[in-house]
């Protein structure tokens, strides 16, 4: 039999950081390893979601790394376009994006009145997708767990290894043969940071591979250490406590909402922090906290044993308050004396952040803790820019709130956390390519592999294609 033609092309997170979607082809079969949301500007976004430069229904498999939205958010388009084929994710991805998809199709339609409402006789604009289509999305799912390779076609076998970045992430390596040649092909998705609380160290997959995708989001930044973060939050925490303030962190609902508590807790019991009531207000954190706790076996040991010795667990310790009802949000604003309040988004683009962020900016006995990425044009960005005045709904705040930031907490590895894993692969890859990331760290970063490993490291633009057996 002749040798079948391989090829991967890049369809999105091409030299950025946001809208993953990578088309391998192999002989008649093609597939796409993720199918993310675009974000960014909304009729840009709108744009770039809904068209594809493939048809759909041609595609064979979906495989999915992790449940984060610019890997998943855009498979409903996909379905409701006539994508009709399965979409292997691990079972706690799942689980995951059950929550996540509809959170992203109900907070799109709520989007769409909003806009619709000041359209004012122009044709009314459809959402990207609808819950039905995120529930066809259900339909096609297709759970594999960790290390327990299946084929995927004739002479594909896939494999996913955990990839430490968040709740069933995972990277997957493709073996595919042809004509008596063997080509390992590792798709790295998001690579996660060793040592951190919760999850387990992303793996190293025994066996190597020929070919590697890589993220690229930190590749010209070093993280700094475990200890000097975690003293960072004992600083900041206790002395907004000693001024009799709050601090109010934006965090995202998913993975740095929990990876928070659980560090929290253990410096509370440690004796490094002062025993105080920490209120988790956000819906999304607290369905998310509930999938944490279905999928042990996700766990770090150290988390594990905490759940199987059923002393106190990391997601729901003593002092910890999941905040349900709007009421109950309300009434923790009206609260006075010191507390912790974690709550999305994030970004501070939305979401009940909003109200903490009104009621706690102007007094200067409280603080702001930002512990993510702050996205250019957000008001989180703003506020960590220094700003002195922002609105919010529309009123102006003046801003007398301490303001602090703590990097150490990205899911993301840094650039010698990513260097380090490649080089402890035992067979090191011919060609690596870098996806996920803004130009500049995606070339630095291509810049110090080359140096280190001898690889042929690429940074392809969108839309270029590679013969995968050259
Ligand atoms: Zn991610």
């Amino acid at each position: 039999m002749a040798l079948l033609p391989l090829s991967l092309a890049f369809h999105g997170a091409a030299r950025t950081v946001t809208g993953s979607r990578h088309l391998l082809r192999f002989g008649e079969r093609r597939w796409l390893v993720d199918c993310g949301l675009y974000q960014g500007r909304r009729d840009e976004a709108d744009r770039i979601n809904r068209h594809f430069d493939f048809a759909p229904g041609d595609l064979d498999a979906v495989v999915v790394t992790h449940a984060h939205l610019d890997h998943t958010g855009n498979l409903p388009t996909l379905v409701a376009q006539g994508f009709r084929g399965p979409l292997p994710l691990t079972p706690a991805t799942a689980s995951l994006s059950h929550v996540m998809l509809e959170d992203s199709a109900y907070l799109m339609q709520r989007d769409i009145e909003h806009v619709n409402k000041h359209r004012r006789g122009r044709p009314e604009r459809k959402p990207l997708y609808t819950p039905q289509d995120v529930a066809d999305t259900f339909e096609r799912f297709e759970p594999h767990g960790y290390e327990q390779p299946w084929e995927l076609f004739d002479g594909v076998t896939a494999e996913y290894f955990d990839a430490g970045h968040i709740l069933g992430s995972a990277m997957v390596r493709f073996t595919i043969r042809s004509d008596g040649r063997t080509l390992r092909v590792l798709m790295g998705g998001d690579l996660g940071r060793p040592r951190r609380a919760i999850l387990r160290d992303p793996v190293v997959p025994p066996g190597g591979c020929d070919v590697l995708v890589m993220e690229s989001t930190y590749g010209d930044r070093m993280h700094g250490s475990d200890e000097a973060t975690e003293a960072g939050l004992v600083d900041v925490i206790t002395r907004t406590l000693q001024r009799g303030g709050r601090v109010v962190v934006p965090a995202f609902a998913v993975g740095r909402t929990q990876e928070l508590v659980a560090v929290l807790h253990r410096l509370t019991e440690a004796g490094r922090l002062p025993s105080v009531p920490v209120f988790v207000d956000s819906p999304m954190a607290r369905e998310a906290t509930a999938v944490f706790k279905r999928h042990p076996e996700c766990f770090d040991d150290e988390t594990a044993r905490q759940f199987t010795r059923g002393g106190p667990e990391p997601f729901g310790f003593d002092r910890l308050r999941y905040v349900a009802s709007v009421e109950e949000s309300k009434a923790l604003n009206d609260r006075s004396g010191p507390c912790i309040i974690i709550s999305a988004s994030g970004m501070c683009e939305g979401g009940r952040v909003l109200h903490h962020l009104m009621r706690s900016l102007g007094d200067a006995r409280n603080t702001v803790l930002f512990v993510g990425y702050q996205g250019e044009g957000t008001l989180g960005r703003r506020l960590r820019d220094g700003a002195e005045n922002v609105n919010i709904f529309g009123e102006p705040v003046r801003v007398r709130a301490e303001i602090a930031g703590l990097d150490g907490f990205s899911a993301h590895a840094d650039q010698s956390e990513l260097v380090e894993w490649v080089q402890r692969l035992d067979a090191r890859p011919r060609h690596i390519f870098l996806v996920h990331g803004e130009p500049e760290p995606m070339d630095v970063l291509a810049g110090v592999l080359r140096e280190r490993t001898g690889a042929i490291v690429h940074a392809p633009e969108r839309l270029a294609e590679f013969d995968l057996w050259s």
